[in-house]
């Protein structure tokens, strides 16, 4: 399969179309963002590590039966995937308090929740991605009650699934974000699963293997990216 034309280019992924109109091409970048683009930089084959790991979990949650827009790999950065026309909200889930969580409610990070929080992000960078509540989705029609409510079971399952797979890799997933889109009146697991979408530490020493290395500039950002890929796409 053939990339075609650049239909958009994000901050970590361009996507391509295909002489398919119900596939695209996502193309992974190394180059680096946070805080909504205030900081830039790049991390070395984060791209090639993104495509392979989020590859590797779209299968394993196929097998689990979470359907989502992987297709296959077709390259070491690229990924063909269904067409979908993506949800404008962010689903986070959230195991561990960390990141906006310990600063919106005056917390440290690492303690574990008594229970499983869903998070909904209006997906606005001109906003800056104001949280929201289901409420706030239905009125101002930013996605339909089966929408919202297929996105979160299907967001509780992959944390089920994706908490048990990482552990038994010595990684505790702390919390994660996921993007959903409509492939034809389907809502679809979609984007990435990888170190840049989620907050990942080690089980014992409790070191951010994740994007947040990055973010808080803690060194040895590619290090721990090429240790979530060992973990997750090696044999245990
Ligand atoms: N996240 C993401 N993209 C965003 C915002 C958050 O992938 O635009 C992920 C982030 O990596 C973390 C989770 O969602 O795993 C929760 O992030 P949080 O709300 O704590 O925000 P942050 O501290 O990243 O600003």
């Amino acid at each position: 399969m053939e990339r075609g034309e650049k239909l958009y280019e994000g901050k970590a992924k361009i996507i391509y179309a295909t002489d398919d109109p119900d596939k695209n091409i996502l193309y992974f970048k190394d180059d680096a963002t946070a805080f909504n683009g205030a900081k830039k930089g790049s991390i070395l084959d984060k791209g090639v590590i993104n495509n392979k790991v989020s590859a590797k979990l779209f299968q394993m949650l196929a097998e689990k039966g979470i359907e989502s827009h992987f297709i296959e790999m077709l390259s070491d950065r690229e990924m063909l995937a269904k067409k979908v026309d993506i949800m404008l909200v962010e689903v986070v889930v959230r195991n561990y308090i960390a990141g906006s969580l310990a600063k919106r409610m005056g917390r440290s990070e690492g303690e574990k929740l008594p229970e499983t929080i869903v998070e909904y992000y209006y997906k606005d960078d001109a906003l800056n991605d104001p949280m929201i509540n289901r409420d706030h989705i239905l009125v101002f029609n930013i996605a339909t009650a089966e929408q919202i409510d297929t996105a979160r079971a299907t967001a509780l399952k992959v944390n089920q699934v994706l908490s048990a797979y990482l552990l038994e890799r010595d990684i505790l997933l702390v919390d994660f974000k996921l993007e959903f889109g409509n492939y034809h009146g389907q809502m679809l697991l979609a984007d990435e699963i990888c170190p840049d979408t989620c907050r990942l530490w080690d089980r014992h020493t409790l070191e951010k293997l994740d994007k947040d290395r990055f973010r808080r500039e803690l060194g040895n950002v590619e290090e721990a990216y090429l240790e979530v890929c060992r973990r997750v796409c090696g044999d245990l």
